[in-house]
């Protein structure tokens, strides 16, 4: 059964395998963002952490460590044995992630799971990854090795704590590097619990640290950290630019960026009207719209878009808001005051400039950070809320009546993160999927992820993929070794 009073086990920072207050003893309050109300204060990295913590991480990746000498699938084995811990305690982890995060511990679950498969995907390639031989000219054998790229700084965002980390650690782990995870203030509790299962499954001192922290301070001090090797980032897209800046200023360490998205999903009129208009509710209500890659504008051919308009209203008006824990609550509340306010603003600003609220827009209940799913037709391409990240339960609806329009004003966007096309139409279905500039493409359905299919972002949505045997190069460097031959055969 859920709980919605978990106890709370961890709120230290999580250093060369033991729990430690921060050295400045500074600390944070993290919030329940469905009451507001405080649930607890956790230990705030700085610079002085963060320079432990590569310490430590150091420590654990210099040759002749244990996790250096480790043999391959030794590795291997400690991550599945990581991922079986967070299965024994997912129901914990679950009700821990709902009170920090406000998702309904239903999606909590779910998000575990994808975390459980992430862990098990990268833990059968630790002992797979290798290098090539090649057909050089002249008397020498060249060899490639593939190595572990060092100690990885990771930066992860509030939306999905406990799959990000995963998305994080596991191609670090699987590929012999060491890791330093900065959770968002707004999440830390999850975090700071899978340290401890690390511990607990048996990986050496400082292989995982983990530095829950502000991210002007922790986070600033890990992208410009001059002994760290790779910053490996998911957030929004003005906070991806500053890190690239500031790894680049520091020590030019490699940077891996997932970012923002306004993704286009594309209605056309063969499709299953009910099917496709489940599709764009989902694409842009799951997580309460806090999705990176949400389907945030939705395009409807003119021939149907006023009876996709009415089946849109009534599955938002049908949603359940509400508790967390709460009988089949679908939505929660945003993560807090900041983002709550920057959506009413955006929100706001649909219906100054002309934008036709069809549902919602306006706060939920009295107290939390809850929104009425909320939802505006007759969007026109220049308003804000076409242009800019919402990050919230707010759909958009645009009307088209040509696929080469749609698409054309599909990729009218600096992001490119994901789109989606609902047809029946063959040809349309891959016209689209060839020409939308966007790193992951759904027909006929939407944000379908998979642990062995990259994703990543076109444009200004990111570098560098992650998920899949492609992510597996973002961890790695090559060594090229040339061997002379007294002999050639
Ligand atoms: P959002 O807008 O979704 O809150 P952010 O990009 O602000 O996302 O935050 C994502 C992560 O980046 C969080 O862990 C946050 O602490 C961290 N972060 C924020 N500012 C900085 C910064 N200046 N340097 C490094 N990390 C930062």
């Amino acid at each position: 059964m859920p709980n919605a009073n978990p106890e709370i086990k961890y709120t230290k920072l999580f250093i060369n395998n033991e729990f430690v207050d921060a050295v400045s003893k500074k600390t944070f309050t993290t919030l329940n963002p469905a009451t507001a109300e405080k649930i607890i204060d956790v230990a705030a990295a700085d610079k002085a952490d963060v320079d432990l913590a590569v310490e430590a991480a150091r420590k654990a990746f210099a040759p002749g460590s244990e996790w250096r000498s480790m043999d391959p699938s030794a590795k291997g084995k400690l991550i599945h044995k990581f991922a079986d811990l967070i299965q024994r305690d997912r129901s914990y982890l679950a009700d821990l992630e709902s009170v920090d995060n406000g998702k309904p511990v239903g999606d909590s679950d779910f998000d575990i799971g994808m975390a459980i498969d992430c862990l098990r995907y990268f833990a059968g390639w630790s002992d797979k990854i290798h290098g090539d031989t090649i057909p050089v000219d002249g008397n020498f054998m060249t060899i490639t090795r593939k190595e572990p790229v060092g100690v990885v700084g990771a930066i992860i965002p509030w939306n999905y704590p406990i799959l990000m980390a995963a998305w994080k650690l596991s191609p670090a782990l699987t590929t012999g590097c060491t890791v330093i995870l900065k959770p968002a203030e707004q999440t830390p509790l999850t975090a700071l619990y899978l340290g401890a299962l690390a511990k607990e499954a048996g990986f050496p001192p400082g292989v995982v640290n983990i530095l829950p922290g502000l991210g002007p301070q922790a986070g600033a001090a890990i992208s410009g950290h001059l002994n760290i090797d790779k910053v490996a980032f998911t957030g929004s897209t003005d906070i991806g630019r500053l890190i690239m800046g500031s790894a680049a200023a520091s020590n030019l360490k490699r940077v891996t960026l997932e970012l923002g998205g306004k993704s286009p999903l594309i209605i056309c009129a063969d499709s299953d009207l009910d099917q496709a208009a489940e599709i764009a509710h989902g694409a842009i209500f799951n997580n309460h719209g806090q999705n990176c890659c949400a389907g945030s504008r939705t395009f409807v051919e003119a021939s149907i878009y006023d009876s996709f308009i009415a089946k849109a209203k009534a599955l938002a008006e049908k949603r359940k808001v509400g508790d967390p824990f709460g009988d089949g609550v679908q939505q929660g509340p945003q993560i807090d005051e900041t983002q709550f306010k920057k959506i009413q603003d955006l929100i706001d600003s649909g219906k100054k400039e002309g934008a036709t609220c069809v549902t919602g827009g306006g706060r939920w209940g009295e107290k939390g950070y809850f929104i009425q799913p909320t939802i505006f037709a007759d969007v026109q391409d220049n308003m804000r809320i076409a242009k800019e990240e919402i990050f919230g339960p707010v759909q958009s609806i645009f009307k088209f009546s040509d696929i080469n329009e749609a698409i054309e004003r599909a990729n009218a966007t600096k992001y490119g993160l994901a789109a989606g096309i609902m047809t029946n139409d063959i040809n349309k279905a891959l016209l689209f999927a060839q020409s939308v500039q966007a790193g992951s493409v759904w027909v006929n359905c939407f944000d379908i992820v998979f642990a062995n299919a990259p994703f990543g972002g076109y444009k200004q949505s990111g570098q560098g993929r992650e998920l899949g045997e492609v992510s597996l190069k973002e961890y790695l460097e090559t060594k090229t070794v040339t061997i002379a031959l007294t002999k050639k055969v």
